[in-house]
This record gives structure tokens, C-alpha cells and sequence, in this order.
């Protein structure tokens, strides 16, 4: 059958290489029966997950994909539409996996929505460009980000493998790296979710300054401990740092 031709515009770089969709789909701990695939394309992924016994929708914006899809898939459940839009609350009852090889030209917004909706999405595999994948992985130092320190404080974060450009149709300019999101323990951070939001905003909005500088729009009220921390850069901090600064906002 006619192959999906490939769309700039929705980033689209197809995976031909059946062995590394094969490892990727198997880094899922199927934590949840439903299970929801992001940008399935022709379907390279979803073969893996198809015929297993779980609750399997795929969400795909393109509609050749979607008719590629309808063709080889007749059983499959399939979702029309943009993922940014979906709603995941009126969609989900129960927990979900999300899984995918994610557009890259969308993918913190992916990475945002995951964080949003940290009480259902509790497991996500997904590849992204190299460089993202490994800033969202990354406990400490220069590739550390926000959504490394968002995503860190309600996910425990694995760096799988990376992907070389040469398995895509066509081949990206960038390697590409797969990683696992598990939900862990933690309910609720020990401070005001919105502040630490904020904070951890604002330190790495201005990353080159230290946090005085960055934070200087807040009032702070400081102990040793906290002026310690002042004295640091956002990317030097880990989420209990950035928990206790948050706690000292008047
Ligand atoms: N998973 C496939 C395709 C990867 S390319 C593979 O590995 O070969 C990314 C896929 O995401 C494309 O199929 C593209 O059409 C789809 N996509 C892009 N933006 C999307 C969005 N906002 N919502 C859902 N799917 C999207």
C-alpha cells in the first residue's frame, strides 16, 4: 500500500526500523490498561501494542495517516485531532500510559500537558529530539531546564537510548533520545504548587544569574540556609532546593 508522505510542517520523520520500535514500545511497564499513543503515523509503534490486552487509542492530527491507519488497523481506535487540544480528564476516567515518537516541533508542549495532568498520566514513553530528551532527564548541571525541575518533582526520569538520524523517513537533522516517565510517590509538592511553578520560572528565565538576581521580583524571607541557595544558579538546584525557596515567598 501507498506510504504516508512525509509532512514538514506536522514533524513528521517516520520510524523504519522494526527492532527499535519494538525496544521502545517495550520500555512500558504497562502500569495501565488504558494506554494512549501519540502521533502513531503508519502505525510502527502501534503493531506493538495492537494485538496486546490493553485499552489502546492513538490520537493523530494528519488525515492521510489517519486513512493509512484505518486501512491496516480496522480495530484500532483512533482519535482525529490535535493531542494539545484533547481533553484528557473527560476522555480518562481511570490512569493512563502515554506513549510515542512525538513531533518534535511540539514536544514540550507535549511534555507540559503530561505535567498538567500528572494525576492521569502516570507512565510516558516517548522519543524526542536528543537534546530534550536528555534535559528532561538530567538531575544536575547546564542541560537542566523547567520542565526537567517540573516533570523531576512528580516523575522518576530515564534516559533509555538514543536514536541515530538514519531509522527516520526522511532522517532529522538532530539524534534523536527515548525516555521513560513513571509517576512517583509524591502527592502534592510541600509548598504552594503555583509559587513553585513560579520560581522555578523565574531562576531559569534569567539561568545565567544567580537566584538573588532571578528571584528579586519576590519577597523573600531568608535564613542561612535560604541565602545559601541565593547564591546559586537556577540549574544548581534540585527540586527540594527550589521547595524550600518556595516556602520562604511572603
Ligand atoms: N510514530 C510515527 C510517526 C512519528 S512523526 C513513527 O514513529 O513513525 C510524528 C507524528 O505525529 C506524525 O504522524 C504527525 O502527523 C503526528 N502529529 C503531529 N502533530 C500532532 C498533534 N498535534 N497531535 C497528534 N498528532 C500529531
Amino acid at each position: 500500500m501507498k506510504k504516508v508522505s512525509a509532512k514538514k510542517h506536522l514533524g513528521q520523520h517516520f520510524l523504519n526500523n522494526q527492532s527499535i520500535a519494538e525496544n521502545i514500545v517495550n520500555q512500558l511497564e504497562f502500569k495501565n490498561k488504558n494506554i494512549l499513543e501519540i502521533g502513531p503515523g503508519m502505525g510502527i509503534l502501534t503493531q506493538f501494542l495492537y494485538k496486546q490486552e490493553v485499552n489502546l487509542q492513538v490520537i493523530e492530527i494528519d488525515k492521510e495517516s489517519v486513512f493509512y491507519l484505518r486501512l491496516n488497523y480496522p480495530e484500532l481506535k483512533i482519535i482525529e485531532g490535535d493531542f494539545l487540544k484533547l481533553n484528557l480528564q473527560e476522555l480518562y476516567k481511570n490512569k493512563i500510559s502515554v506513549i510515542g515518537n512525538f513531533p518534535y516541533n511540539i514536544s514540550s508542549q507535549i511534555l507540559f500537558k503530561a505535567f498538567e495532568n500528572r494525576d492521569k498520566v502516570t507512565e510516558l514513553v516517548g522519543m524526542f529530539q536528543k537534546e530534550v530528551a536528555e534535559r528532561v532527564a538530567s538531575v544536575k548541571g547546564k542541560k537542566k531546564g523547567i520542565l526537567s525541575v517540573l516533570l523531576q518533582a512528580f516523575y522518576d526520569i530515564e534516559y533509555c537510548f538514543t536514536v541515530e538520524e538514519n531509522v527516520f523517513t526522511p532522517p532529522p537533522k538532530v539524534k534523536s533520545g527515548v525516555i521513560k516517565l513513571v509517576r512517583n510517590k509524591r502527592k502534592k509538592l510541600d509548598c504552594d504548587e503555583e509559587k513553585f511553578i513560579q520560581i522555578v520560572k523565574s531562576g531559569y528565565n534569567q539561568r545565567r544569574k544567580t537566584l538573588r538576581n532571578s528571584l528579586k521580583p519576590f519577597t523573600l524571607k531568608t535564613n542561612k540556609e535560604i541565602e545559601i541557595l541565593l547564591q546559586k544558579r537556577a540549574e544548581q538546584l534540585d527540586v527540594e532546593d527550589f521547595i524550600i525557596i518556595t516556602k520562604s515567598v511572603q
